[in-house]
């Protein structure tokens, strides 16, 4: 595929046609749509646009009762953590959201050396983190280039923390879209997944938003999950900036997108990411977004997501607050971040260092990776660090088929209990490994015989001492 080829998926004008034709709700075909969706077959993009007019409290009620099903059915009890890490602000682009822009001037420019990234790695993976999301803006340091990104992948996988055998398990990347021949290096570095946000499906507002640089062409930020997987990567991460336009039109256009994917390839996205624009230093665009979506809008989207492609994972990070994020892992979200920084440097840097100027964005969640566990611990849900699929080889389609069977769950709940056990002992005081342990507790109980006792075993050996066990 070559730079700019316009995609053939989206198709804007049905879009709006399907928003403007689909304006009332009909509340038995409303309810018909959620008793399918309860059958974890997914839905189409005509339930999709049909469970997007629900206003009605009762049926509110329903959707989101159904999304907990699927969720709960799936996911069980589990939240999978991770932490950002930033290496880099240095950014050729002009998004007007973005602190990272080229015309912010006030912004302190800074990539972080193999030394810093390494440092950055034994602080997260000391809290007790396993997964990284690593997080640059889009220009890579002259001298080095791409080479950039594969060492820093490299160093944070040779990076040991304190602990006997900890280390960070698995490095996801939100990285600018790059060729073919770049996503294949990215693959060789073995990263987890790609993730890569559209921003906004809606043409004309992206060329509102994003004035100069590469990232102006959409044509070549839209085919770049295309040319990911071209190149061997299977698991993907899609996203919208919700904020910049109707969240009605990004989420059909989300739903072509994938089912372009899926098409395609035989697999659509790995997770889905739902931020919304927070505020960014100097933007006036971050402060008041042209199409901002409400709390109780988020959390239909959410729901809707979690019928419309159930066996996706769903992200929410700390842009959101406390509650939000509370009330999304209810309704279907599966992973989030904790003790998050958006500034390079930001966890080595002091309290009050790397502050707002020098962030992407503002933060709604500023609680550190322990007391999210804790509570977490506390809801009775069980924060899981695994990284078990992909350096067992199931990702992409291989991974749909486990989890499409149910024999995901058979190996997610194990894991996720010898993890969660793992940072307890390693990383808690008296306090959380007690809530820790009821919640361990109540989850063998639910399990069936073989999935206790594989988890039995693996607890075992964490207790007796052993790291990174898993199946
Ligand atoms: N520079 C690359 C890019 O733009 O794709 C990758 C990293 S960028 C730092 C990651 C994401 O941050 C962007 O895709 C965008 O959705 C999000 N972002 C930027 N400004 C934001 C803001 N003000 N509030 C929330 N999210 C923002
Ligand atoms: Fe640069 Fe990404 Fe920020 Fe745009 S969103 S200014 S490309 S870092």
């Amino acid at each position: 595929m070559t730079d700019s080829t316009p995609v053939t998926w989206l198709d804007s004008a049905a879009i709006t046609e399907t928003i403007s034709e689909t304006v009332s709700e009909d509340k038995a075909h409303i309810l018909e749509i959620l008793a399918k969706g309860r059958d974890r077959h997914g839905l189409d993009y005509s339930d999709v646009a049909a469970l997007m007019t629900i206003q009605d409290p009762e049926l509110m009620h329903e959707l989101y009762d159904s999304a907990k099903h699927i969720k709960d059915s799936i996911y069980g009890p589990r939240v999978v953590l991770f932490a950002p890490m930033y290496i880099s602000n240095l950014c050729k682009n002009e998004c007007l959201y973005c602190a990272f822009r080229v015309s912010n001037k006030a912004l302190k420019r800074r990539f972080l050396t193999p030394e810093e990234i390494a440092e950055e790695t034994r602080i997260l993976v000391n809290q007790g983190h396993k997964r990284v999301l690593m997080v640059s803006g889009e220009a890579y340091p002259p001298k080095e280039g791409f080479d950039y990104v594969i060492k820093a992948i490299e160093t944070i996988y040779a990076t040991h923390g304190d602990k006997p055998g900890s280390n960070i398990r698995r490095i996801n990347v939100n990285l600018a879209p790059e060729t073919v021949e770049n996503f294949k290096r990215l693959k060789e570095a073995e990263i987890g997944t790609y993730q890569l946000f559209q921003e906004t499906y809606d043409r004309k507002v992206y060329a509102q938003m994003h004035t100069h640089g590469k990232k102006s062409d959409f044509d070549w930020r839209a085919t770049a999950l295309d040319r990911a997987m071209e190149a061997g990567i299977d698991d993907l991460g899609m996203g919208v900036l919700f904020g910049l336009s109707d969240w009605r039109f990004e989420v059909l256009s989300l739903i072509q997108h994938i089912a372009h994917l899926e098409e395609k390839y035989g697999v659509g996205c790995h997770t889905i990411s739902m931020p919304r624009l927070e505020p960014a230093h100097g933007s006036d665009v971050a402060s008041d977004p042209p199409n901002a979506v409400s709390d109780s809008d988020l959390k239909k989207i959410i729901a809707i997501l979690r019928l419309a492609i159930p066996y996706t994972g769903m992200i929410i990070s700390t842009r959101e607050t406390p509650q939000m994020r509370r009330e999304s892992i209810s309704m279907g979200v599966s992973q989030i971040s904790a003790g998050s920084r958006t500034n390079p440097g930001g966890y080595a840097a002091e309290e009050n260092e790397g502050t707002f100027a020098e962030s992407q964005f503002q933060l709604g969640d500023h609680r550190p990776l322990n007391e999210v566990v804790a509570e977490l611990a506390e809801l009775g849900l069980i924060p899981s660090f695994c990284t078990a699929c992909y350096r067992l080889g199931r990702t992409g389609d291989e991974f749909m088929e486990w989890a499409k069977s149910g024999e995901i769950h058979h190996r997610c709940g194990p894991n996720a209990l010898s993890t969660f056990k793992e940072y307890l002992i390693d990383y808690t005081h008296e306090e959380t490994q007690k809530a820790g342990g009821i919640a361990i507790e109540k989850e063998l109980e639910q399990m069936d015989r073989k999935d206790k006792s594989v988890s039995e075993n693996l607890l075992r050996r964490v207790k007796d001492g052993k790291r990174d066990c898993y199946c």
